[in-house]
């Protein structure tokens, strides 16, 4: 494992100078006079000053030679948390991207992973497209764990475990995942140490021991590989050495191949780091030309580089005195990729201000974009980067639980959202919320990365009726409604009465005398409801137009009343003409359309296209030059115009309100939300009542609203308003209309 040294600011200031200009490492010394005067009253657990702590943190920083904003940041990373100063007076002090990068590690601070294997690789994914509003925030962290990790020892045995753990199966693995594989082999090899301690110095023991002949053989096969190089013309920089293996990769080849560790072959380790692609192939053809490869070891990660962007030749062979030798070669470019991965992109470059320039957007969309090259590369069968692409284009926002669950919500989402998102019982019982600490209203919008603490109270009354306006997912709003549905059931139908009986008042009916039990049932049964109760609910709760219903209640009535005027007008028409005919012979005058004009035989009728009366409808006749009598519905708006346009009105009927064989043409309109398989249902139940589907025309918006036109061919006003109502009690559909054009 490695040597560190604990640096001094005054180290630190040496790295950086080495590589930054002079404003950069003004700035960098800035942000200590800073940190050490936030922190000059603290200590740590070691009973140390406490700004030891950011020195090393900006040191691992400086060391993999970050821009001046993330060294600052390490510097700056525990202030909020542990001082007085604020994020307000980073931003005012070093301006918002560095404030950004601490706030990120102060809320990444607050987070408690859970330990639950399944829910890793989900986690570590989410965890980390929250970071990548600026994956810096994620390279300070890493930093901060890697100097806790080396100071463990201070800490009781239980905490240093729970450390381990934690830094062992989350943090570990995201350095990897982000390539820098400098602080992912230390944090493994020092998280071994303590959760394993016999195994982690018995294998350190064992290295030892073995040290000097170990260092011997290494060096002797590099003299033999430079020998075989000299022939090649390589470029001027190529070097080879030793590799010093991991304590932990021994532990685990140990653990899952059940090797002992002498039979670790692979202990003995050369790299060839030369300055083109076409060097290491002929680094790799010479080796396999002086010693015999082993099978199955040879990888070629340069033509198919790994999926966090690792680029390497990997073989082994049967090296001086017949021992297996792994030698790995790459280029100097593939090694500072291979060291510091996501980091060597953010690395300092000379006379490049890299990052101060740059928004936070482009920054974000860089490192998606590097990911998405990556994955391309790659094949495409890592999940890792398949899931980053897939959620890249989700628009999904992506929240904390205090606990360390991420929650993941569409953009827009709320409290209420997430409450529900984690449980209808957490959703049903929320009272409130606190965001990253503070109390928000419910509206509150949910960002990336926050910490979001539903508050509960487990004897609440429940949702109120204006969360339904508060949530934006589809999940929590039918949560709310079933909620409602359930518990209000009593409201409910109580209200669902109320509503019919001021529609049958209105429209100048009796309620007392309609809403008789029986005809309740009725009602409820040609609605397909089980029963009236839950008819009346469904129009207390929302479901349910009262109009339709109000209809049903009617239907006979109204048939009556239009007989009756029928039957009036006949007797009235034959009084006034004195004629001879006999009322059969009167209705035989029908048009071809079934309608009948008052005292007119033999006229041209035309059912108006612009509202398509339909047998059953209320309609009114005017007279058109030379085409006859135009018919349409009595509400049809276009009537107005012709009165005003001087058109003579004619009073006209249906021969027979219940219509005949022939089909009618009906336009209607379907709006609702335009779930999988909303179209299909829409058919399914027209399908149901009639044959006669004559055209559809769908269109859907934005916000996934669909609107359907839909021509049917019906016999009459009750069988189109059959299939309305059918209509309406399909799931998901809000409004079911005819049209007038
Ligand atoms: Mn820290």
């Amino acid at each position: 494992m490695s040597q560190t040294k604990e640096l001094t600011h005054d180290d630190v200031q040496k790295i950086v100078s080495s590589y930054m200009n002079d404003d950069h490492v003004a700035l960098v010394e800035k942000a200590y006079r800073f940190a050490s005067i936030c922190h000059r009253d603290q200590r740590r657990k070691s009973g140390e000053p406490y700004i030891i702590h950011p020195i090393q943190v900006a040191g691992i920083l400086a060391n993999l030679h970050m821009d001046p904003e993330t060294v600052c940041a390490g510097y700056l990373h525990d202030i909020v948390e542990d001082t007085g100063a604020t994020l307000g007076d980073i931003k005012e002090l070093f301006g918002p991207t560095i404030a950004l990068i601490v706030d990120g590690d102060t809320k990444l601070g607050k987070i408690h992973y859970k330990s639950n294997r399944e829910q890793m690789a989900a986690t570590h994914r989410k965890l980390l497209l929250a970071m990548s509003k600026d994956i810096r925030v994620m390279i300070v962290k890493l930093a901060d764990r890697l100097h806790n990790m080396r100071t463990l020892q201070h800490l009781r045995p239980d905490k240093q475990r729970r450390i381990s753990n934690e830094t062992l199966e989350i943090y570990a693995p995201i350095a990897d995942r982000l390539g820098i594989s400098t602080i992912k082999w230390e944090l493994e090899d020092l998280s071994l140490r303590y959760l394993n301690p016999q195994q982690y110095y018995r294998i350190v023991h064992l290295m030892n021991s073995r040290r000097d002949q170990r260092v011997a053989y290494i060096n002797h096969a590099i003299e033999l590989i430079k020998d075989s190089l000299k022939d090649l013309k390589l470029g001027p920089n190529v070097e080879i050495y030793g590799r010093p293996k991991h304590i932990y990769s021994v532990y685990r080849k140990m653990v899952t191949q059940h090797k002992q560790f002498s039979q670790i072959y692979d202990l003995l380790a050369i790299r060839v780091v030369v300055d083109t692609i076409k060097d290491c192939y002929a680094v790799l053809g010479a080796i396999h030309t002086s010693w015999k490869p082993m099978p199955g070891r040879f990888k070629d990660y340069i033509a198919m580089p790994k999926t966090n962007g690792y680029q390497s030749l990997h073989t082994t062979v049967i090296g001086p005195e017949g021992r297996p030798l792994e030698v790995q070669i790459r280029t100097h470019h593939m090694h500072e990729v291979a060291e510091y991965g996501v980091a060597a992109h953010w690395a300092y470059k000379e006379g490049k201000i890299n990052g101060v320039q740059q928004t936070l957007d482009s920054r974000k969309l860089n490192v998606v974009k590097e990911i998405l090259e990556l994955r391309k590369e790659s094949n495409g069968t890592d999940e890792f980067m398949q899931g980053i692409q897939s959620d890249v284009f989700a628009d999904k926002v992506y929240a904390f639980t205090p606990k360390g669950d991420v929650i993941e919500m569409p953009v827009g989402s709320g409290p209420l959202d997430m409450a529900y998102q984690i449980h209808t019982e957490v959703g049903n019982h929320t009272t409130g919320a606190k965001v990253n600490g503070r109390i928000v209203p419910l509206d509150y919008e949910i960002k990336n990365g926050d910490i979001v603490d539903i508050l509960t109270f487990s004897s609440s009354a429940g949702p109120s009726q204006d969360w339904l306006d508060l949530v934006k997912t589809r999940r929590a709003r039918n949560k709310i409604r079933q909620f409602f549905r359930a518990h209000n059931r009593d409201e409910n139908i109580e209200t669902g009465k109320q509503m019919i009986a001021t529609q049958l008042r209105d429209a100048g009916y009796d309620p007392l005398a309609l809403m008789t039990e029986e005809k309740s049932v009725q009602v409820a049964q040609a609605m397909h409801y089980n029963t009236a109760d839950d008819m009346f609910a469904a129009v207390g709760f929302g479901d349910l137009a009262p109009v339709g219903v109000r209809n049903r209640f009617t239907a006979d009535i109204r048939q009556k009343e239009r007989s009756d005027r029928q039957a009036a007008a006949q007797k009235a028409l034959l009084e006034d003409h004195e004629t001879l005919e006999k009322p059969s012979e009167k209705q035989a005058k029908a048009s071809s359309e079934g309608v009948v004009v008052e005292g007119v035989d033999n006229m041209l009728v035309r059912l108006s296209h612009c509202c398509d009366p339909v047998p059953g409808d209320s309609i009114v006749g005017y007279i058109t030059k030379g085409r006859g009598v135009s018919i349409h519905r009595a509400d049809c708006p276009n009537i107005a115009n012709a009165e005003k346009s001087g058109q003579r009105l004619v009073t006209v009927y249906w021969a027979n309100p219940n219509g005949d064989k022939t089909n009618y043409d009906a336009d209607i309109e379907v709006q609702g939300y335009n779930r999988n398989g909303m179209l299909n249902d829409i058919l399914r139940s027209i399908n149901n009542s009639t044959r006669f589907l004559n055209s559809v025309n769908g269109k859907v918006d934005h916000n996934k609203m669909v609107t359907i036109s839909l021509t049917i061919g019906v016999r009459n006003l009750q069988q189109l308003e059959l299939i309305m109502n059918a209509l309406k009690n399909i799931k998901d559909v809000y409004v079911v209309k005819r049209v007038i054009h």
